[in-house]
């Protein structure tokens, strides 16, 4: 089902309360002769109550509630559009302040929910097959916006319900806005927030190797996803432009460092263009690349993008491409596709929704599924 895309929104957009500092919100009470407790009492209801309104907030003054809802939206996003695919992947193009548009979708598969979330307006890293990139990167989210999705996801659930995994797979690069991600990441892993385990939080990275560094420095948990997408230099430098000053060296060096330091297993991401890097000559090249490290392959078929030149992957270059991989001995899986009737893939609905007469890609899948 997709509903129609909302043309008109209103343009008065208030800041949101999530986006005020302790501080800032402390001051704004005292103002308003109210005690500092609200701070959490407000944040509960939007966070763990699902309130969306401050009338909702109904243990709190009602002088306050009004006084709140007159400078401040309780959400700073708008639902611009909402779809839900028919294997019940939902995917929502939030409007920011600025008027810019991001994505996040919600998957929903037996005893998982996983949002899939953007850190980014657009993106920086210019990989050639990838809708997101195509306009280049606006600006780094705010971690209020990235704890925004998480939120207006969650509340797509049902409400004995909550989000199990977190995949950064979204619009943007992860690690180019890490602070802000890690920010909103606190909040979503503690039982206060929105009680997610910090072991199912997937940080998809397109390899820089100080922040992969910094992540594991944090000493949390979380699981890294590296897109290598080529077996050498030379053709990762072809398909993912910032291979050309930083090279698979120093990122598999990295994520060594990163096993090292967390213990946790990282996984490798690589997206099958069909006739590009899907011959079981780079299959036997990535197997060798990576040796003998314990590792996870994620195997992603491509999901055309209109306007691009790439094309999937036939289903027996996956099937080769697997078969090679496991009789090296590594640990593959395919991605399944997501939200196919939707335009899930990154970065996709958005392109429609602010080039209307771009065409519609005509394969999508959902950038999010289960790499834990
Ligand atoms: N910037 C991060 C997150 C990108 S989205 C990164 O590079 O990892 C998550 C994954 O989806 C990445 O591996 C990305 O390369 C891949 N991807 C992007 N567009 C795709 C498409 N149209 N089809 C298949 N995979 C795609």
């Amino acid at each position: 089902m997709n509903l129609p895309l909302a043309p008109i929104l209103p343009t008065d957009l208030r800041r949101g309360i999530l986006s005020l500092s302790e501080a800032e919100f402390g001051a704004w009470l005292r103002q308003h002769g109210q005690p500092l407790m609200r701070i959490s009492q407000v944040r509960r209801w939007l966070i763990q109550g699902r309130a969306e309104s401050f009338g909702a907030m109904t243990d709190l003054p009602v002088d306050l509630r009004a006084a709140l809802a007159r400078e401040f939206e309780p959400l700073e996003t708008q639902v611009a559009a909402q779809t839900q695919a028919r294997d019940g992947t939902r995917k929502l193009l939030l409007r920011l302040r600025d008027g810019r548009h991001i994505e996040c979708v919600l998957i929903p598969e037996r005893d998982r929910r996983t949002a899939c979330v953007s850190t980014q307006v657009g993106c920086g890293m210019g990989c050639v097959f990838c809708a997101s990139g195509l306009g280049g990167v606006a600006r780094n989210l705010t971690s209020g916006e990235i704890l925004e999705q998480l939120i207006r996801l969650r509340n797509l659930t049902p409400r004995d319900e909550r989000l199990t995994n977190i995949v950064v797979m979204g619009m943007g690069e992860p690690l180019a806005n890490l602070d802000n991600l890690v920010a909103a990441l606190e909040v979503a892993c503690v039982p206060a927030g929105l009680g997610i385990s910090a072991r199912h939080v997937t940080v998809s990275t397109v390899g820089l190797p100080t922040k992969i560094r910094q992540l594991a420095a944090l000493g949390k948990p979380y699981h890294l996803a590296v897109s290598l997408h080529a077996p050498n230099d030379a053709l990762r430098t072809q398909i993912v432009p910032t291979n050309a000053r930083i090279g698979l060296a120093a990122i598999l060096a990295a994520a060594d460092d990163f096993f090292a330091c967390t213990g946790r297993r990282v996984t490798y991401e690589y997206v099958l263009l069909g006739g590009v890097n899907d011959a079981p000559t780079h299959a036997r090249e990535l197997a060798r690349l990576l040796g003998r490290r314990i590792a996870h392959v994620n195997l992603i078929p491509y999901n055309e993008v209109a306007g691009l030149p790439y094309r999937q992957p036939t289903a027996q270059a996956v099937a080769t491409f697997v078969a090679e991989l496991r009789r090296a001995g590594l640990n593959v899986k395919v991605r399944k596709r997501k939200g196919a009737d939707i335009d899930a893939a990154c970065g996709q609905l958005r392109r429609r929704f602010e080039a209307p007469s771009a065409p519609v890609p005509h394969a999508v899948a959902s950038e999010a599924a289960s790499v834990q």
